[in-house]
């Protein structure tokens, strides 16, 4: 047995998924009609799907002040993309319209109010994808856009690219009819304050423990270990969407301001395809949170949405990724895990993660399950 199993100790339980408590959409096995590969041609189902959005704020240990605020801005994103949804549109445009609100609400680390870098600005990342026609547009480092998950949609669609990077993916979103904006329209004094703290505390040798809280003597993370053990005013809030449309077709996307006093120029795994964000009908769709370097390196995303290809619930699959974040890496994090028949899996092994959850049953948010 590999050893990183036998070292295997949670800091938090893994968080079940909701599959269990909450009722599952009907499978109806769209993928398993479908040949086994080489798709050049929109892969979609032939019947009418139920549709399920999904979205997630962040995992972390969000305090108690926050927590309103965070399930406020979960619901309007439900609301915005699943009105898109229920009417037959599309999962790309539901999900691009979900994060939208997200990004727009200073709750969260995405779009205005995000964490700054270690020299005082926003630098933001995102990525969205659409699982049918296998499309992905992704845009990071850009300090001069209000909505990323806008110009990555642009990308996505205008571009025979699928990702630009700093000064050249702001003068693609100007070219086509983004309006840039000064940085400082996007960085607040809450910001500010977070950051001095930041600052202060790594003068002082103490290491951030946004994701994980209290940090137990067992974790092996050099990423997140610390004997040190308050960090409460921090917060690490991405947010994230995967959606199902009526047409069978799932889209996900990410968007971030990435992690607390980042040095300028780090990308985190939130917009790396396959790493924070990943859709295909063939297999699922996908969103992470939580400290991008761990991510990464297990191209988690992909790694969760293969297992459901291979057979696992998004339920399974879901926990799994996250006892593989935390038994391999020692990192801490969430997910939310969309599968072509409408199952899903939300796990996180964080103290918190915001989500929420839109089918035709109606809305439902949480902070941690
Ligand atoms: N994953 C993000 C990053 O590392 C941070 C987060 O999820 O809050 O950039």
């Amino acid at each position: 047995m590999p050893k990183y199993f036998l070292l295997a100790v949670h800091s938090f339980p893994i968080a079940s998924s909701l599959g269990s408590s909450l009722p599952q959409p009907r499978a109806n096995g769209i993928t398993r009609d479908l040949p086994p590969m080489f798709y050049h041609e929109q892969v979609i189902s032939r019947s009418l799907h139920v549709p399920v959005l999904l979205v997630h704020g962040g995992a972390w240990a969000i305090p108690d002040d926050d927590a309103p605020a965070h399930e406020a801005g979960v619901r309007a994103a439900l609301k915005a993309g699943f009105e898109i949804l229920s009417a037959g549109g599309p999962a790309l445009d539901a999900v691009q319209a979900a994060v939208a609100v997200l990004e727009d609400d200073p709750t969260f680390d995405a779009g205005r109010g995000s964490f700054l870098t270690s020299d005082g600005r926003v630098q933001l990342d995102a990525l969205l994808m659409d699982g049918g026609r296998m499309k992905a547009g992704g845009v990071a480092c850009v300090e001069r856009i209000r909505n990323p998950i806008q110009a990555a949609r642009l990308v996505l669609e205008q571009s025979p690219h699928v990702y630009f990077v700093g000064p050249g993916a702001e003068a693609f979103a100007a070219s086509n009819g983004m309006t840039l904006i000064d940085n400082g329209e996007l960085v607040l004094d809450r910001e500010r304050r977070r950051l001095e703290i930041a600052q202060s505390r790594q003068a002082a040798g103490l290491a951030d423990e946004t994701f994980s809280g209290h940090i137990h003597r067992d974790d092996k993370s050099p990423e997140t270990a610390s004997p040190h053990l308050t960090a409460d005013q921090l917060s690490h809030d991405t947010v994230g969407a995967v959606a199902l449309d009526t047409h069978g077709n799932l889209a996900a996307g990410t968007s971030t301001g990435g992690t607390l006093n980042k040095t300028p120029g780090r990308v985190g795994d939130s917009s790396l395809i396959g790493c924070g964000c990943y859709a295909d009908n063939l297999s699922a769709a996908v969103s992470l949170t939580g400290w991008g370097e761990p991510i990464m390196k297990l191209v988690l995303g992909k790694w969760a949405t293969d297992r459901v290809a291979a057979g696992s619930t998004p339920e399974f699959a879901a926990r799994e990724a996250i006892s593989y974040l935390f038994n391999r890496l020692g990192g801490h994090g969430g997910i939310i895990l969309l599968g072509p028949d409408g199952r899903f899996g939300i796990a996180h092994n964080t103290p918190a993660m915001a989500w929420g959850l839109a089918t035709s049953a109606g809305l439902q948010t949480g902070l941690s399950i």
